[in-house]
């Protein structure tokens, strides 16, 4: 069977009384070269195991069982259980499970499910909750890539640096874990139903180390979380806003001893940036005690 092909998939879908949803971010791909292209992107061989989120008819699992050693694959919907009973029949080195990815221990369920393998995260996500998804896979630390078909909006977010439009405090949290490359686009027609925007294919790479280091970890994701909670407001306005016992002139002190003008936006600041200023509150907050 073609798992791509719109008329196959229509009347395997209607022949188990299948019924899209929404809120399930349900948009199957019926472009053949496109799963080909997201599983080639993984990066996969015959040691990785490979997390899938929502296989939906299977037609990307059955690409990822063509080059990893073993495909897990997590599907939310049970109505889906006979169709890809049907439909990955004949794929030994895949494994389904019909549940809640984001109700996973993530790191218990790849040293139970991929043992001996190398993990990664391949997906086309359901795009309702993909910024959660993404923060449970950097979360768990245990993925060394992660290769996902996600909105375009969010893909540039994710791969955006410094004084662009799009960067702000969740490419930051991305990119301090990760590095990101944007792969390649593709449109509403490769899908049913088709979405309302483009999607993109991006790769995350979990660095071996973090790119800067820093005192304090926590403390430098309350500092950008404050410069774009407030990302009309200078800096220093924004930092004293969001960090508790932070005066604006201290802060315009601190930007100024890390170099900056005291009245830059949050926006204008790379991560080695945040780095500095966030040493730099806890140095002060040090001396204070
Ligand atoms: N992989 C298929 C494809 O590319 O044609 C389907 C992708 S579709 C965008 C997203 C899939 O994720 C759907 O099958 C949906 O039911 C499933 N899904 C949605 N939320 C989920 C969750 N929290 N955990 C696991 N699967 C989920």
């Amino acid at each position: 069977m073609n798992l791509t092909d719109y008329n196959e998939i229509r009347s395997l879908l209607s022949r188990h009384g299948f019924r899209f949803s929404k809120s399930l971010g349900q948009n199957f791909l019926t472009a053949a070269w496109v799963p080909a292209r997201i599983a080639e992107s993984a990066g996969l061989d015959a040691d990785t195991g490979v997390l899938e989120v929502g296989p939906g008819v299977g037609c990307l699992t059955e690409q990822l069982s063509l080059r990893a050693g073993k495909v897990l694959a997590v599907e939310l919907d049970k109505a889906l259980k006979p169709v890809l009973a049907e439909t990955l029949a004949v794929r030994e080195n895949v494994e389904l499970l019909f549940g809640d990815v984001l109700k996973q221990d993530l790191p218990r369920l790849v040293e139970e499910k991929l043992p001996g393998l190398r993990p990664a995260v391949c997906a086309n996500l359901p795009y309702n909750v993909t910024t959660p998804l993404l923060t449970a896979f950097l979360e768990a630390g245990c993925f060394e890539t992660v290769t996902v078909m996600i909105q375009r909006e969010v893909a540039r977010r994710i791969c955006a640096p410094a004084n662009t439009a799009d960067y702000g405090a969740f490419g930051l949290f991305v990119q301090w874990h990760c590095e990101t490359e944007l792969l390649f686009d593709v449109p509403p027609s490769c899908f049913v139903p088709q979405p309302k925007v483009t999607s993109s294919v991006i790769r995350l790479t979990r660095r071996r180390e973090k790119p800067f280091p820093v005192r304090d970890e926590a403390l430098l994701f309350r500092c950008i979380r404050a410069a774009f909670n407030q990302r009309r407001k200078t800096l220093a306005n924004a930092l004293s806003a969001g960090i508790g016992g932070l005066g604006k002139d201290q802060a315009e002190e601190i930007l100024a001893n890390c170099g900056f003008d005291p009245r830059i936006r949050g926006e204008a600041v790379d991560l080695a940036g945040f780095v500095r200023i966030a040493d730099a509150i806890s140095e002060k907050a040090l001396r204070k005690t």
